[in-house]
């Protein structure tokens, strides 16, 4: 699923090619994944794109938004162009190179341009809402661990009321909005703290760094452009790969060698999800 670096590349991309632009028409193929009217989107002009947590909130000239949930498999691609079918100078993973593809369900035809969104799973949405609507749908996410409110207090405060294990409680989105499996594995390890320890029993040293290494895995994240595994549809607006999964320290890393110590990289289910870590360098 594409956590807080994912959708800031993609946000960031979004904001160079679609800003400014008229929104023509939408065509929906998959009702289920389009809440809202089109009367409320054709015809008006793209303002801003912000990102919260992992959502994605498109702002309107009339006051209306389209708020955006990749969930699992969902993708946005831009194409500077239009046309029945399109083809891309990058396949896209579950799509290929040819777009509207099996897995296109919503399809923005804005100025020269078509914005695609496609989602193998079909678990994600994009919803019309107004601005008391977008803070029904976001006004209960945590703290933004690239803001300045995601401090060691904040950190402090959260793990104090808990006994779940600190993983868990990492990928709480009411508790820290944006991070997901692949850098909750990350910054643990970075952090030398076992993933199945309880947040109450952190010490504030422990606090201090996991807080340091979220940040870092979040920004080493932003810094490759997101991760695009080979099991993840993960890819920016431009058709393009991110890079970050080429620097996983232990997510997906199971039976390989850690890269502090050179032991074995274990994996174990916690809260049902794959959870990676080194049984040497963290600790409980
Ligand atoms: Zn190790």
């Amino acid at each position: 699923m594409p956590e807080l670096p994912e959708v800031e590349t993609i946000k960031r991309s979004l904001q160079k090619s679609i800003v400014g632009k008229k929104i023509i028409g939408i065509e929906v193929i998959l009702a289920k994944q389009f809440q809202g009217e089109k009367r409320d989107v054709v015809g008006t002009n793209i303002q801003g794109i912000e990102r919260k947590g992992k959502i994605l909130k498109i702002s309107l000239s009339n006051g209306k938004n389209l708020l955006i949930h990749f969930k699992l498999t969902g993708q946005l691609v831009w194409v500077p162009k239009k046309g029945e079918r399109v083809t891309l100078g990058h396949p896209v993973p579950f799509a290929g190179s040819n777009l509207p593809a099996k897995t296109t369900h919503i399809i923005f035809d804005i100025d020269e341009g078509q914005l695609f969104f496609n989602d193998l799973r079909q678990f994600g949405w994009i919803k019309v809402l107004d601005e008391a609507g977008v803070v029904k749908e976001v006004g209960k996410l945590g703290a933004e661990p690239l803001d300045k409110e995601f401090s060691e207090e904040y950190l402090k405060q959260i793990f104090s009321r808990t006994a779940k294990p600190v993983k868990v409680v990492l990928m709480d989105q009411e508790k820290i909005a944006g991070v997901g499996n692949i850098y909750a594995n990350d910054a643990l390890f970075e952090a030398g703290i076992s993933p199945t320890s309880p947040a109450k029993a952190l010490s504030e040293t422990q606090i201090k760094k996991l807080r340091e290494s979220i940040i870092k895995v979040l920004e080493d994240g932003l810094k490759y452009g997101g991760s695009s595994a080979a099991d993840e549809a993960y890819i920016k607006p431009t058709g393009e790969a991110g890079e970050y999964q080429k620097h996983f320290r232990v997510y997906q890393r199971e039976g390989q060698k850690c890269s502090k110590c050179g032991r074995t990289i274990k994996r174990i289910n916690l809260s049902g999800r794959g959870t990676f870590f080194c049984p040497i360098c963290q600790k409980q």
